[in-house]
Formats: C-alpha cells, sequence, structure tokens
C-alpha cells in the first residue's frame, strides 16, 4: 500500500520522530511531563495505519484512563483525517482484559455474561464467608481482607500461588478466605476488578494456543503510563508482546504515584533487561509549561532521591510565577478559589480570559472536594467532578443497577439480594432466608430458588404474591433484555429458533430501564418517601435512565459503569473540573488550583509516618503531577484549619511548600496572619520579604479574619499536628472506616461508642481508643 502523506510527523520534534518511526521491536520512551510522549504514542498509531504495516484490529493500546482512551481515539480520528476502517484496541487494562475474558471465560470457569462485582459487593461477600467460618470479623474486619486479596491479585498470585512466607504473615487464614472468595466468585458467574487480569493472566500462562492466537492478533503494542503498571499487568503485557517484541512502552519514573495500588516502578526500569537491544528514546523539551511552572515542578522533585534524573526546558515565554496563598480555613480557600476563577474566566487577571473548560482544581483528598462543589453551588459556578465519591456510587443508583443487573443476568444473587425486599415486599429475615436455603438446597440462583419457593407453597401471606410479582417481573424484562443482545451468543440463538416473535412489550432498552425501575416499585418507593433526599434521588435517577441513551443495551452499560474512572454525563457547557491528582495524570489545563498543602493532607499523613522515604518519595511526584499539570498559571494554596469528618484539625503548610524555588514563586500570603513563626524558614523568609503588610492590613480578606479570630481561637502551630479543636463531631466516623493512630498505626473501626472507637489494628490487633487520638486514614 502507497504511504499517504504524513502531516503528523511534521509536528514531532526529531526524538518524537525516531520512536514513532521505529515501528518494528522494543522501545521505550522514558521522558518527563509534558513532553509529547503520548502524542508521541498515538503518532505512532497513526504512523502503523498510514504504512499500512498494520490493521486496526491488529494494533493493542492500553491508557491508564478511560478519559484518555477517548482522547487518544478522537486523536487518532482526527490525525488519520479521513473514515478509518474500524479502530484500534484502546482502552485501559481493564476495559481490554474484559472483552478478552467475556470470550474465553469458560476456561477459568466463568460464562461470557459474568458480572463485574463493585467493592461494596465484594465486601459483602467477604462478610459472609468470614461469618461462615466463624471467624472474629473485629481481628480481620472484611475490608481489611479485601485489601489483601487485592494487593495478591495486583501481584497476579492465584490463591494457590501465594508464597508460604506471605500467607502465614496472616496466619493462612488470608488464602483460605481467598480461595473460598474465588470459588464464591465462581458459583456467583462473577469476577471483582482484580480478578480481569488474574484470569487473563492464568489463561495466557496455561492455553497456549490462546496466548498464541493473540500474540499474532496483536502485532503491535502500545502502553502509555507504564511506570504505574503493577506486575499482573506487567505480566500480561510480557506474555503478549512474547513472541514479535512489538512494544513500545512510554513513561516517567518521577510520575510513579500508584506505588499504594501495587504498581512497580521497578518495571519501567527494568524494561531493557526484559527486551534486549530496546530502543530507548528520551525527550527533554516541555512543550506544555512555561518556564516558572516547570522550574517549579523540577525544585520539588529533586528532592526524591534515587531518580534516573531529567532535565526538561521550554521555549515557552515566561508567563507568571507559580503563585503561592494561605487561608484560614477550607472555607475560606474554596471561596478564594472561585473568585480566582471567575476573574480567569472575565479576563480581569491580566491574562487572557480563560474558558472554564480550561481549569482544573487538583485536590490530594477527595473529602477536599466537598468545600469546592459547596461554593460553586451557591455562586452558581459549572463544575464536573471527575473521580471521586461518584454518582454511581450512590444508594439510588446502585439499588437501580442492581435491578439491571438481575435482569441481564439473573443468576447474580448479590443483585438480587439488594433488591428482593427494595422496596419492601413484605419479605422479612425468615422469608429471605428461605429463599436462601431452597436455592442452596436445589443447587440454583436465589432468583430460582424464591420460584421454587413459591411454587411448593413455602411462602405465605402478602409478601407471596409481592414476591411473584417480583419474579415474574423479572422474567418478562429479562426477555425483552435478551432481545436486546445482553444474552450469550448460545442463548442469542435460541432466541432466535423460537422464532422471530419479539417478547411482549418490547421497548427499547431505555424504556426498558424505566419500566423496571417503575414496575418493581422502587420510583415509587422514593415518589412517597419524605425524607430530604427523595427528591435529589429521584433525579438521579432520571439522570441515570438518561445515560443510558448513548449504550446498545443494558449490559454495555453495565460493564461501562463499573469500568469506568470518571462519570462525567457530559454536555456542551463549559464547566471547572474538580478532580483528585491521581486523577489528574495524563492531562493538561491552561489554570491548574493546588489546594490543600499542609502536611498531614499533602504529604498525607500516612506518608509522614512510615519509616522510610518511600510513601513521601511518592507523595512528592504526585505534587510534580500536579504542578505540570498547568500550562500557564499555577495556583497552590494551603489553609490553616480544616475540618476532616467533622473535627477541626489545625496544620502546617506542606514542606514541599518549602521546597518550591523562591525566584519562582509569588507569594500572595501576608505575613503576621497566622500569628508569626507559622510555617517553615523557607517559605517564612518569603513571606516577610514579599508582601507590604500595610496592603494586607487595608484587605477586606484581613478584615474577614481578624473577625473570625475573635470568634474561634486559633491553634498555634506548636500544637499537635490535627489536634481535634472540635471534639464533639465524633460520630464523623463510621464503622468499617480505615483511621490511623500514632502508636497503634492503621486499623478498622468495628465499633463505635460515645467518643470511645474499638479498632481492630492491623497490626497490633484489637484495642479500645479515645476518637481525639486517631484520625482518618481515608485518603
Ligand atoms: P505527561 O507526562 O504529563 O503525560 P506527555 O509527555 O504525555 O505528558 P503530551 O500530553 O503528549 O505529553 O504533550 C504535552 C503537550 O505538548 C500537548 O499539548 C501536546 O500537544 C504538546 N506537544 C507535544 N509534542 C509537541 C511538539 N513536537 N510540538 C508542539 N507541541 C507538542
Ligand atoms: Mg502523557
Amino acid at each position: 500500500m502507497a504511504a499517504r502523506p504524513a502531516p503528523y510527523l511534521d509536528d514531532l520534534n526529531p526524538a518524537q520522530r525516531e520512536a514513532v518511526e521505529a515501528l518494528e521491536g522494543p522501545v521505550l520512551m522514558l521522558a518527563g511531563a509534558g513532553t509529547g510522549k503520548t502524542k508521541a504514542l498515538t503518532s505512532r498509531i497513526v504512523h502503523l495505519l498510514n504504512t499500512g504495516k498494520a490493521q486496526p484490529n491488529e494494533i493493542l493500546a492500553v491508557t491508564f484512563t478511560n478519559k484518555a482512551a477517548r482522547e487518544m481515539k478522537n486523536r487518532v480520528g482526527r490525525m488519520l483525517g479521513h473514515a478509518a476502517e474500524g479502530m484500534p484496541w484502546l482502552g485501559t487494562f481493564h476495559a481490554i482484559c474484559v472483552k478478552l475474558l467475556r470470550r474465553h471465560a469458560e476456561l477459568v470457569g466463568l460464562k461470557s455474561n459474568f458480572t463485574i462485582l463493585d467493592t461494596d459487593d465484594q465486601i459483602r461477600l467477604l462478610k459472609q464467608l468470614i461469618a461462615a467460618n466463624n471467624i472474629d470479623e473485629k481481628r480481620w474486619p472484611a475490608r481489611m481482607i479485601a485489601g489483601i486479596i487485592d494487593g495478591w491479585k495486583n501481584r497476579a498470585w492465584t490463591p494457590e500461588q501465594v508464597p508460604a512466607s506471605e500467607a502465614s504473615a496472616y496466619n493462612n487464614r488470608g488464602t483460605e478466605i481467598y480461595d473460598q472468595y474465588q470459588r464464591r466468585l465462581r458459583d456467583l458467574n462473577a469476577t471483582d476488578f482484580g480478578d480481569l487480569l488474574l484470569h487473563m493472566v492464568t489463561i495466557f500462562q496455561k492455553h497456549e494456543d490462546v496466548l498464541a492466537q493473540y500474540q499474532r492478533w496483536f502485532r503491535y503494542i502500545m502502553v502509555d503510563e507504564y511506570q504505574d503498571t503493577n506486575v499482573a499487568q506487567y505480566l500480561w503485557l510480557r506474555l503478549l508482546a512474547g513472541g514479535h517484541r512489538n512494544i513500545c512502552c512510554v513513561g516517567d519514573d518521577d510520575q510513579s504515584i500508584y506505588g499504594w495500588r501495587g504498581a512497580e516502578v521497578g518495571n519501567i526500569l527494568r524494561f531493557e533487561k526484559d527486551f534486549p537491544g530496546a530502543k530507548v528514546v528520551r525527550l527533554e523539551q516541555n512543550y506544555r509549561s512555561t518556564p516558572h511552572i516547570l522550574a517549579a515542578a523540577s525544585g520539588v522533585i529533586r528532592g526524591n532521591e534515587g531518580r534516573l534524573g531529567k532535565e526538561l526546558w521550554t521555549d515557552a515565554e515566561e508567563g507568571e510565577k507559580v503563585r503561592l496563598i494561605g487561608h484560614w480555613d477550607g472555607d475560606e480557600e474554596a471561596r478564594w478559589v472561585g473568585e480566582e476563577v471567575e476573574a480567569l474566566q472575565r479576563g480581569t487577571r491580566g491574562i487572557r480570559p480563560l474558558s472554564l473548560d480550561a481549569m482544573a482544581i487538583l485536590v490530594r483528598a477527595s473529602h477536599q472536594m466537598r468545600a469546592f462543589e459547596d461554593r460553586f453551588l451557591t455562586i452558581g459556578l459549572p463544575y464536573r467532578v471527575i473521580g471521586g465519591p461518584r454518582f454511581y456510587e450512590r444508594l439510588e443508583i446502585r439499588d437501580a443497577m442492581a435491578y439491571f443487573r438481575v435482569v441481564t443476568s439473573p443468576e447474580d444473587d448479590l443483585a438480587f439480594e439488594r433488591i428482593v425486599n427494595t422496596p419492601k415486599r413484605g419479605l422479612g429475615d425468615k422469608a429471605q432466608q428461605n429463599i436462601q436455603v431452597t436455592a442452596r438446597q436445589h443447587g440454583v440462583s436465589l432468583l430460582e430458588g424464591a420460584r421454587i419457593l413459591l411454587a411448593e407453597g413455602g411462602i405465605s401471606g402478602k409478601g407471596a404474591g409481592q414476591l411473584r410479582a417480583l419474579v415474574e417481573g423479572i422474567d418478562r424484562w429479562h426477555a425483552v433484555a435478551r432481545w436486546h443482545g445482553v444474552a450469550p451468543a448460545e442463548d442469542a440463538d435460541a432466541v432466535i429458533e423460537e422464532g422471530p416473535t419479539p417478547p411482549k412489550g418490547l421497548v427499547s432498552h431505555v424504556e426498558l430501564a424505566q419500566v423496571i425501575l417503575d414496575e418493581s416499585g422502587y420510583t415509587e418507593m422514593w415518589q412517597n418517601d419524605k425524607t430530604p433526599e427523595a427528591p435529589g434521588r429521584l433525579e438521579n435517577l432520571k439522570e441515570l435512565v438518561k445515560a443510558l441513551e448513548s449504550f446498545e443495551n443494558l449490559q454495555g452499560f453495565l460493564e461501562h459503569v463499573s469500568l469506568i474512572m470518571d462519570n462525567e454525563t457530559e454536555n456542551s457547557e463549559e464547566k471547572v473540573s474538580i478532580m483528585t491528582l491521581h486523577a489528574a495524570k495524563g492531562l493538561e489545563f491552561p489554570a491548574v488550583f493546588l489546594p490543600g498543602w499542609e502536611d498531614g493532607l499533602f504529604p498525607s499523613q500516612r506518608s509522614m509516618d512510615e519509616s522510610g522515604l518511600k510513601g513521601l518519595e511518592e507523595e512528592r511526584r504526585l505534587a510534580y503531577v500536579g504542578i505540570t499539570r498547568a500550562e500557564e498559571v499555577c495556583t497552590i494554596s494551603f489553609a490553616g484549619n480544616r475540618r476532616v469528618f467533622g473535627q477541626w484539625q489545625s496544620a502546617l503548610p506542606s514542606r514541599f511548600i518549602d521546597e518550591l524555588p523562591e525566584e519562582h514563586v509569588e507569594v500572595l500570603t501576608p505575613p503576621g496572619l497566622y500569628g508569626g513563626g507559622y510555617g517553615a524558614a523557607g517559605m517564612q523568609s518569603q513571606l516577610h520579604d514579599k508582601a507590604s503588610r500595610a496592603d494586607v492590613y487595608n484587605s477586606p480578606g484581613w478584615k474577614r479574619m481578624q473577625e473570625r479570630q475573635t470568634h474561634r481561637p486559633m491553634a498555634q502551630p506548636q500544637e499537635v499536628r490535627n489536634q481535634v479543636i472540635d471534639a464533639s463531631a465524633i460520630s464523623a466516623y463510621t464503622v468499617g472506616e480505615r483511621v490511623f493512630h500514632q502508636k497503634f498505626g492503621y486499623g478498622c473501626i468495628t465499633a463505635i461508642e460515645g467518643d470511645k472507637l474499638d479498632i481492630a489494628f492491623e497490626k497490633a490487633g484489637p484495642k479500645k481508643v479515645v476518637a481525639k487520638f486517631i484520625m482518618s486514614a481515608d485518603d
């Protein structure tokens, strides 16, 4: 095939071009933020297609988020500039693995319509196993076990493969439960997240023919953000690339921020060993940020040891310095950011007006989001939350999804359990137990169990009629859903054999969703609910049904939801983005706000308390990721007080602030505001040098703060960090929450009694402690 002209190559610098044109053999692009790694990777896909080296479906490209995959798809589409015949396999590890696993599910004892459990289901299942094994849940909280199992799955260990030393660290209890958990998942025809990769690795390892098929199929493999792959992902890639070795990985060791989830930065450092003769390309020109922003980021990351060390340069215009400001508390910070966003939008900040889409607020911990959401709602500033506590995690959405799950996969017992008596159908514990027992006796799903129980007359009264209505409803909805093509291939044939008559009441899958919610009585339940949240919940349900429109059927939608990391319900309105630093990886925005730079929040308390520097260095890389998202405007802020889970905490400015090179920072915080002596030396000298006291004392902000100070005593810096100022808000903790204690380390709350908490500590065992001595570990 004759090569078409390649304008996309003209946009690249020589080093990028080298990486793009080296199509055969292993290539590693190891370079700092904003140097055009992702751009080069995208161009490489286009180049493969343009030169006719590969057909779209022979290319496999792995991105870290679904958002990144979407962007790459768009970019490839644009660059090709003509209707591409088919698209490459482009998605996250999970999204790609779920597709593959559906084809080979039977090899690991699953059916192709398996469901993917979320964390809630996972915990519910583990709780059942813990109870069935007579294990003390106080010592072995389900969440802790879930964490251990996830960790093992990230390392690609099946229950049999967990090394003895690991297993004995948990008295072999962990491996026992892990084994039972996996069996139970199989019975339920379900997987959890970790399984998607683990199963595929297992299949590739055990079935050479399947592996060989995919090695032939995916002739060119590309991986973005390679520094954040975990062992399971790494093995999966190595197996797939094993034959042809046409693999191109790009990454940045300074941006490895998922160590806590099992990512191994070592994977990127080992690349040349795994793939001898690999071409290593380094990029040094940054095209994203102004020199001040780049210098600030470089200054911070320099504090890490054991880096490969990369110098970045840019020929962008100097622009403004990174701005730094301190606030009295988190609300004040949110208010100020809101004002800044509006000023940037209006163009009254001395730089060109920016659209809301051009701005992002990147937080360290998702609990920081609320203050911004509240403030933006108050002032009517449109915003979107990416990641974080999500739409799809809300109660009503999860109930509705459970209905959809039962309808698409009637053997999904966890979903059935969730909805069988929601809304109330007069089925008490006894009746529900009967269903369980019947199902177990007959070795069938709960739905079938219920059917048998009804036929045998084993259930009476009002409950019987309502349960029958539910079972019949599910049958009816399932028939329609099957018609939409949710059922596995062999079932689809069955439908056709039955004749082309569509099921009674055939409607589109969007209408079906509405029908399910209405006929089941779920909508009515919230209509009759008098609590203040009910109207919001009904709104959310509407939103959910609307979201279905862009999918082919219910199963496609369910799959999407279990995989998404960002919950944008897109419309064209311009919005400020709010997201965690973790979710911001790979993205860029003209203006970035980095709030909450306080010791204990960022870096997190956990990383500061750890012995060794590992945790702290990961936090520093996160700071580097944050700053390097900014193109023109970067604003860092901190607050002296913050309400976290109902408790006032005072904090010192982040130690990372001291690491910002002075000459690239403009300090907006006035001196004296915090009673002097606040912050470390470097910061202080800047405060004194750079701000004019007179201006400060006349500012409305100062007056406001003074007023507040008379109402609420300010914690002195020498007081214990994270001290509880308002001790009445202890109920902020919930059973099951992971917390941290200075002396006993991490643990999980098992009971709450006044201000005393029972905590199962991971190392120290169960203890009763006073609430004010612990802090939430949820960051
Ligand atoms: P990160 O490490 O943050 O993921 P990256 O290395 O993947 O960054 P890209 O997102 O690919 O960087 O590129 C950063 C910005 O620079 C993008 O806006 C991109 O379009 C632009 N860019 C990349 N290469 C060039 C180039 N050769 N000429 C002009 N602009 C470029
Ligand atoms: Mg990138």
